[in-house]
């Protein structure tokens, strides 16, 4: 019979005084006098930290980021003083609720990120809580050592969460018998308690444990009331722990027992946040070989593969994961990962081993030997080796992609944490996989069964309904049964993401009321005044209470510009799709978050964003609706560089929700200046083209371009690009048709603002490579404009009546077929994307969507092969739109087909992001973006390196920023072209557009001065 836990906690006599508003004024007051670090009480920072990975949601009373361990002591004497809770948080990528609480959030993420020291004769560490796990395996590497548990967020989770959470990793099952749980690897903490003690804690050897208690003060008296209480419950820890890999739910109270060295450190590891705070750790390393295979094996079904994991677990492997069909099907569904679930055995369910050794032959024979045993089983698994690093690569993302695999599936409920990482003894896993399944199919649930099956520990994310009174009940019902299940079988409730608030309440079923009274008495022992993160882990909230949503998640429904067709149309559903992995967060290479990467501040990632407006909707925090400065401020530095867009696990779309934000936000706000004079862009240079001469002239006048700049919101520091002395169309139309064009295939060239007005040599080269590759170039008479510019000033009334424009003018050519090739990434990233967003049940807009190109796509997909430029090198630094929503390798495919040496850098986002770096009060931050690797890297590269780049914006900034003219894919090979004509096939025209005639003064002044009064007329400038 299943024992169903309570809903509620039962301990009310826990619950926290709430601090009075008076009191919270004075301690952030109190707080800003005593710490160096920074302080944030306002709504929005609370806003954006108010819940985790988690279903819950609790709002702190404010944030604190503390630059030293100095900073945290008082930080945490001023909370004690005015009784207020206070909460220690990393990453904040927990999946139980353990980092959200109404107490004062203690983020060591920004300043006290450092790792120490490495001392790889003792194979040790120390570390700052803050600082991330990657930067520490990245410099204990160095020393061929490594730290074993790596949870799926390395990138970017901390130390100091690991050790609140005790994680686990892939790679936990490393040192074999030893334990794979951080707890296995803390040698010793630096702790600070609520009360204000500064302690070191770790192995206590039973004359350490007598000196100690001798010496008394409060840190005797807090070991003597450990000693007690483990002697008090030293028997039922030892018969009721269970003895498996993965333990993770619970105190670590067996860390206590004599056999195990009254492990004072590891005893506290997992207590999430709940004890003390961790200042420092000193933690252990292991010998990692550099070298690794990765077998894949596949079996009928994941049961089966379940059934030999045993026997694989045997052979010695360094990682051993397993996945299902269900996974590879939802990834499929949503268009990811194709090629690498291509690489999969045949299969329905399989098992991933990882074998290492200092040499790729000693990691192969490995892998081999196991092979070898398995060929002669009765019904053996299909199998791959795979030795090459890429396609490893490939398959592990696959594993590690599923969050992204399980989370927005289309046509799916939405899926949830809630039981995600329970865990059995790996023995028990071909048992449990089945009987989960069963209970799933029992309840009606869909969730894909995958994980760190070596460890026997399961994830999934389950369709829960959280919003209904009954569909949370079936949860709470779902959740007692899965318990009854896992501990039936040995198992732990959590295997690594920890208890929080999501599994607390069900620890009595695991341990007994009695132990569960130790696990208080452990708690009371650090934080007799209960003020650590209360509520988690013991005496804790319900499992059904905080909810983000449940009953009372009713958030308005608005009227929008973009119809979200991948969020059932909600606005608000859009403000859902963060689901706090927080990738958003990595500093280590891609475009996701450039302003994070420099600022470092929640509030600008991809999902700190999110939650603001998620918090926007519910008009608790923060006012409701559109009209909200606090939100325009803190979406502000939102490059809409689409990085999330293309890297987000889940394809968060911010820079559509800025837009949208920004379009309805100015409807009864005034637009800054740098909207008129950037946003519309087009009708300037539509203006300028009729003088740019004297265009150019005005801003190279010192005090006048000031003052214009000034005057358009543009920082000093730029300088305004060139108008070209003739438009690229005006070039097309006057020259003579190329001999035999007729009996060409016919192709658009879409002829951008940009490249038409700035760069039409660009434009020019494109036509030659064009033609070159067997096409009749087109180019659309009429003055047609994707808006891209608008769109980062939410000018979307003007946007879409620009592509209104567009699908009359183009509705032949898509009926037709007819490529339609840009050269401009963010502008080939409209057709491709905001067409869909805003007309998403149009035909044209979805023919075009599918038959628009970059130019390098074109040619990549026909298959063109330049001539060569042997010889020649290139850095080639791709735009975030084209990495994001274009097909970015295409660029390089080609200018390596043509022989070029090229380099790809991983330089994320260039900083100028449009006209984000143009405006001034963005200067600094675009200037620290392009700062962080694209500059540098342009810098280093010799004279003799061409410089390649699409996008207009990055050309400006790297012209900017390092002196250096880059130059458009298609300048390049239209450079190869001209040399290969030059050497033999005849004479070529240079790409450049011929001088126009100059005009007298006197009728430039004439032509603007009437242009400006036509363009009032016709309503370009009012709209
Ligand atoms: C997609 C996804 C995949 C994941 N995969 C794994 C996985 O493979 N293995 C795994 O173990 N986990 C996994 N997790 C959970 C989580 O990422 C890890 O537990 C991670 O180690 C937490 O680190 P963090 O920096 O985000 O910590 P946070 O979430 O910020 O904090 C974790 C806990 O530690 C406490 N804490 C933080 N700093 C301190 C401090 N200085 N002193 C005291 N307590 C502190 C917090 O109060 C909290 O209770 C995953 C999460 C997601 C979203
Ligand atoms: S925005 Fe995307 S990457 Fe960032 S936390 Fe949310 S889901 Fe993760
Ligand atoms: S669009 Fe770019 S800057 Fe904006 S949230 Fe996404 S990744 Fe960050």
């Amino acid at each position: 019979m299943v024992m169903l836990v309570p809903l509620r906690r039962g301990r009310d006599d826990r619950r926290q005084a709430p601090v009075a508003a008076h009191d919270i004024a004075d301690l952030e007051a109190e707080l800003r006098a005593a710490i160096s670090g920074e302080v944030r009480f306002d709504s929005e920072s609370r806003a954006v930290y108010s819940t985790d990975g988690s279903n819950y949601r609790q709002v702190p009373l404010g944030v604190v980021l503390p630059r030293s361990a100095g900073d945290v002591v008082a930080a945490v004497a001023a909370c004690r003083r005015h009784g207020a809770p206070v909460l220690p948080r990393g990453a904040g990528t927990s999946l139980a609720g353990q980092t959200c609480n109404v107490a004062v959030v203690l983020d060591f993420s920004k300043y006290m990120g450092r790792v120490l020291d490495i001392d790889p004769a003792r194979r040790l560490c120390r570390v700052q809580p803050g600082a991330l796990l990657d930067d520490l395996r990245g410099q204990a590497q160095r020393h061929g050592l490594t730290f074993a548990p790596d949870p799926s967020t390395h990138r970017w989770c901390t130390l100091g969460g690991m050790i609140g959470n005790n994680s686990c990793g892939v790679h936990s099952i490393m040192n074999g018998s030893s334990g794979g749980r951080t707890a296995d690897y803390v040698e010793e903490l630096t702790v600070l308690t609520y009360e204000g003690h500064v302690l070191r804690v770790g192995p206590t050897p039973d004359h350490e444990l007598d000196r100690i208690l001798g010496e008394g003060g409060p840190r005797g008296r807090l070991y003597a009331d450990l000693r007690a209480l483990r002697d008090r419950y030293a028997r039922l820890i030892r018969a009721r722990f269970p003895d498996l890999p993965r333990r993770v739910s619970g105190y670590n109270l067996d860390d206590l027992l004599p056999e195990k060295g009254f492990h004072v450190g590891r005893a506290l590891a997992g207590s999430e946040g709940t004890c003390v705070v961790v200042l420092e750790a000193l933690l252990r390393l292991i010998p990692s070989p550099r070298e690794r295979v990765l077998l894949v094996l596949g079996y009928p079904d994941v049961y089966s593969a379940g059934e030999h994991l045993v026997e694989v677990r045997g052979a010695g492997p360094s990682g051993l994961e397993g996945i299902d069909e269900q996974l590879v099907d939802f990834l499929g569904r949503k268009g990811l990962q194709r090629e690498a679930t291509g690489l999969l055995p045949e299969g329905r369910g399989w098992l991933m081993a990882e074998f290492r050794g200092e040499t790729r032959a000693e990691a192969r024979d490995r892998a081999r030997a196991l092979m070898s045993r398995l060929e002669r089983a009765r019904r053996p698994p299909a199998m791959r080796l795979c030795e090459e690093e890429g396609e490893q690569e490939q398959l592990w993302t696959v594993r590690e992609s599923g969050l992204a695999a399980t989370a927005h599936v289309p046509g799916m409920r939405e899926a949830w944490p809630g039981w995600e990482d329970s865990a059995v003894p790996p023995e028990r896993l071909a048992e449990y996989l089945p009987r989960l399944r069963g209970l799933l199919d029992r309840f009606g649930y869909k969730g894909s069964l995958y994980g760190h099956f070596g460890q026997g520990c399961v994830h999934t994310r389950i369709d829960f309904d959280l919003k209904t009174r009954p569909g949370i009940d079936r949860y709470l019902e779902f959740v007692n049964h899965a318990a009854d299940l896992v501990l039936s079988l040995g198992g732990s409730l959590s295997g690594e993401h920890g208890d929080g608030q999501a599994r607390a309440a069900l620890l009595t079923k695991m341990y007994g009321e009695e132990l569960v009274a130790a696990f208080r008495e452990f708690k009371a022992i650090w934080d007799p005044r209960w003020k650590m993160n209360p509520g988690k882990v013991v005496d804790p909230y319900g499992i059904d209470e905080n909810l983000r949503l449940g009953t009372g998640y009713d958030p308005p429904s608005l009227e929008t510009h973009f119809r979200y067709p991948n969020d059932h149309g909600s606005f608000a559903e859009a403000t859902l799709r963060c689901v706090g992995v927080g990738k958003c967060r990595k500093l280590d290479g891609g475009t996701m978050c450039p302003s994070y990467m420099v600022t470092r501040e929640e509030i600008h990632t991809t999902r700190g964003r999110a939650r603001l407006l998620f918090e926007m909707l519910q008009g608790e925090e923060t006012p409701l609706g559109w009209d909200n400065p606090d939100v325009r401020d803190a979406l502000d530095l939102c490059l809409a560089c689409k990085g999330c867009k293309g890297e987000c696990p889940v394809h968060v779309d911010m820079a559509t929700y800025k837009a949208e934000f920004l379009a309805h936000y100015y409807e009864h706000h005034r637009r800054p200046m740098a909207a008129y004079s950037m946003g519309l862009i087009r009708t300037w240079a539509r203006l300028a083209s009729l003088a740019p001469g004297l265009v150019n002239a005005v801003f190279r006048v010192p005090w006048l371009g000031a003052a214009l700049k000034r005057l358009g919101g543009i920082a000093p520091q730029r300088s305004m690009p060139t108008f070209a002395r003739r438009t690229f169309k005006r070039w097309f139309f006057a020259r003579p048709a190329p001999a035999g064009a007729r009996e060409r295939p016919p192709v658009i060239l879409w002829p951008d603002t940009f490249n038409d007005h700035f760069h039409p040599e660009v434009a020019v080269a494109a036509v030659e490579v064009l033609e070159d590759a067997g096409y009749r170039v087109i180019v659309p008479r009429r003055s047609l404009c994707c808006g891209r510019p608008l769109y980062d000033h939410g000018m979307l009334d003007r946007a879409k009546s620009a592509l209104r424009e567009i699908l009359d003018a183009l509705r032949p050519v898509a009926r037709a077929g007819i490529p339609v090739v840009g050269l401009e990434p963010s502008c080939v990233a409209v057709f491709r994307d905001e067409l869909g967003e805003l007309f998403p049940h149009d035909e044209t807009a979805r023919r075009l969507r599918e038959q628009t190109y970059l130019l390098s796509e074109l040619l990549d997909e026909i298959g063109y092969a330049p001539p060569r430029l042997d010889g020649e090198r290139a850095v080639l630094h791709g735009h975030c739109h084209q990495k994001a929503v274009l097909r970015s390798d295409a660029d390089a495919k080609l200018l390596r087909r043509a022989g070029v040496e090229c380099e790809v850098l991983d330089a994320g986002c260039c900083g100028m992001a449009g006209s984000f770096g143009y405006e001034a009060r963005h200067y600094e931050i675009s200037q620290a973006v392009g700062e962080r690797v694209l500059l540098p890297a342009v810098r280093r590269a010799g004279a003799g390196t061409l410089v390649v780049t699409s996008g207009f914006s990055c050309r400006g900034q790297i012209e900017e920023g390092t002196g250096r003219r880059p130059l458009h894919v298609a300048e390049v090979l239209h450079l190869a072209l001209r040399r290969s004509r030059r050497a033999g096939h005849g004479a070529m025209a240079p790409a450049r557009a011929p001088r126009p005639r100059a005009l007298p003064a006197a009728a430039v002044l004439l032509s603007a001065a009437l242009a400006l009064g036509i363009s009032w007329r016709r309503g370009w400038l009012r709209r």
